[in-house]
């Protein structure tokens, strides 16, 4: 008989606009069949094009603090002045079913996720430079002036939390980035799975 599969958590930051949705994206397209990316809950307003349920359940922060009384969040934090949380039980079910999981979510959340589930892998995303990681969030386009201001003055101390992660990544160029990313997850689902 074969040995259920096992499933790993791993847990993704970086400043916002340092590209971890963009080399996640290319993580699903090549393991869409053995990975799920779990869906938070957030109290901040939907971009344009995001969809409930699927780059975030869209919730207000009555419901939030109502989730975190019963203590539905794996974990949760407060960035930039919204809301954020990781569903615990779907996250749960899923490592057991043998798919592994990745988080992105911020350094805070990290910590705890870390603390909670030691077995669970890291890694931060770093921008090649500050100067880029800017041109990079103004280049996106979808937040205003003053939302951009507060996401870059978070980068910092966030920068400064990366030894605490198993593995760093530098984002400058996209495909080697990824190609670190991928030996990571590969070497990490292989050890799992003896
Ligand atoms: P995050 O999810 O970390 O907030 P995104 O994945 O949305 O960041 O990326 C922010 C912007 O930077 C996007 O416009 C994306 O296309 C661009 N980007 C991502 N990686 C790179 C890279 N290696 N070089 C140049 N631009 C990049
Ligand atoms: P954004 O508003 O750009 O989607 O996300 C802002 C920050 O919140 C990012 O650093 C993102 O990784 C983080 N984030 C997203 N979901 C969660 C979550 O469930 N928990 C925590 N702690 N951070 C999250």
């Amino acid at each position: 008989m074969q040995a259920q599969k096992k499933g790993v958590l791993f847990v993704v930051s970086g400043p916002s606009g340092v590209g971890k949705g963009t080399i996640n994206k290319k993580l699903f397209e090549e393991f869409g069949d053995r990975i799920a990316y779990s869906v938070s809950a957030t109290t901040r307003e939907p971009r344009e094009g995001e969809e409930n349920g699927r780059e975030y359940f869209f919730i207000s922060r009555q419901e939030f603090e109502k989730r975190v009384a019963n203590n539905e969040f794996l974990e949760h934090a407060e960035y930039a002045g919204n809301c954020y949380g990781t569903p615990r039980d779907h996250v749960l079910s899923l490592l057991q079913r043998g798919i592994s999981v990745i988080l992105e979510i911020d350094v805070q959340g990290a910590l705890q996720v870390k603390a909670r589930m030691p077995e669970s892998v890291s890694v931060f995303i770093l921008p090649p430079s500050f100067e880029e990681l800017e041109h990079r969030l103004r280049g996106r386009g979808t937040e205003t002036p003053e939302k951009i201001e507060r996401r870059l003055a978070a980068a910092r101390s966030e920068i400064d939390m990366a030894p605490a992660y198993d593995y760093q990544i530098v984002n400058d160029d996209l495909d080697a980035a990824y190609a670190r990313l991928r030996g990571i997850f590969i070497e990490k689902t292989e050890m799992a799975n003896g």
